[in-house]
């Protein structure tokens, strides 16, 4: 179902700049209609952000390509997300040969995806709690992808980052944010590129932001 739609996004994706093959492929293969709210089932081959319900979206096909190519992924690799959601993005890097653990603060929002996952034999360890400080019983990871906008960059997130690992992580206020590409040189040393202009539901939590 869709193939046609999916096909039309890859090219869409490719042409706005992505470029891993790997992550292209995995956006062919992955159902994103799946990952939706049966009311949005038409537009999910758009590359738009789509509420999934409790005030949150699933993000937009661009930012998951752009985010998950930033990370520079290998097979096996080990892989940290923050903000679970729809699972879609825990989807991709399963689908690309990933081991993914995906922590999700939002009770029913964690428990309606691990069901899905259960029912599509996707393969992802995952947690309902505070992501902000990371999931230390299996660190170190080779990536950590936040997928919420935080104020600053957590410590703990850092700290549970390999050398030569690279954490993403979008960084700024709560309507707009950079997104940070951190590579960890060292144990204190880390390398920052900024890319511009994304914009993310807020991170919560002991190291994102407070809750209301
Ligand atoms: N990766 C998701 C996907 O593929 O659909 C998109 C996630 S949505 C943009 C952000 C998610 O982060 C929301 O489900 C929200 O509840 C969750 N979140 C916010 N703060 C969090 C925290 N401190 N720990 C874990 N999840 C958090």
């Amino acid at each position: 179902m869709y193939e046609r739609e999916r096909l039309e996004l890859v090219d869409k994706l490719s042409e706005k700049g992505i470029n891993d093959i790997f992550v292209l492929k995995a956006i062919g293969e992955v159902e994103r209609h799946l990952f939706v709210p049966k009311a949005m089932k038409h537009h999910a081959y758009k590359d738009i952000a789509l509420p999934i319900g409790y005030g949150q979206t699933i993000s937009q096909p661009y930012t998951v390509a752009f985010m998950t190519e930033a990370l520079m992924l290998k097979p096996k690799f080990k892989v940290l997300e923050i903000g679970t959601g729809s699972g879609y993005q825990a989807a991709i890097l399963f689908k690309m040969g990933i081991q993914v653990y995906s922590i999700e603060r939002q009770f029913e929002i964690y428990s309606a995806t691990r069901k899905l996952f259960d029912h599509l034999g996707i393969h992802v360890n995952t947690k309902c709690g505070d992501g902000t400080i990371g999931w230390d019983e299996f660190a170190p990871y080779n990536g950590i992808i936040v997928t919420a906008g935080s104020p600053n960059i957590p410590s703990s997130l850092k700290k549970q980052l390999l050398i030569g690992g690279k954490l993403v992580i979008p960084v700024g206020d709560k309507n707009s944010q950079i997104l940070k590409i951190i590579t960890k040189l060292d144990e204190d040393e880390f390398d920052i590129m900024d890319v511009p202009q994304f914009s993310f539901v807020p991170l919560i939590g002991r190291e994102g932001w407070n809750q209301k």
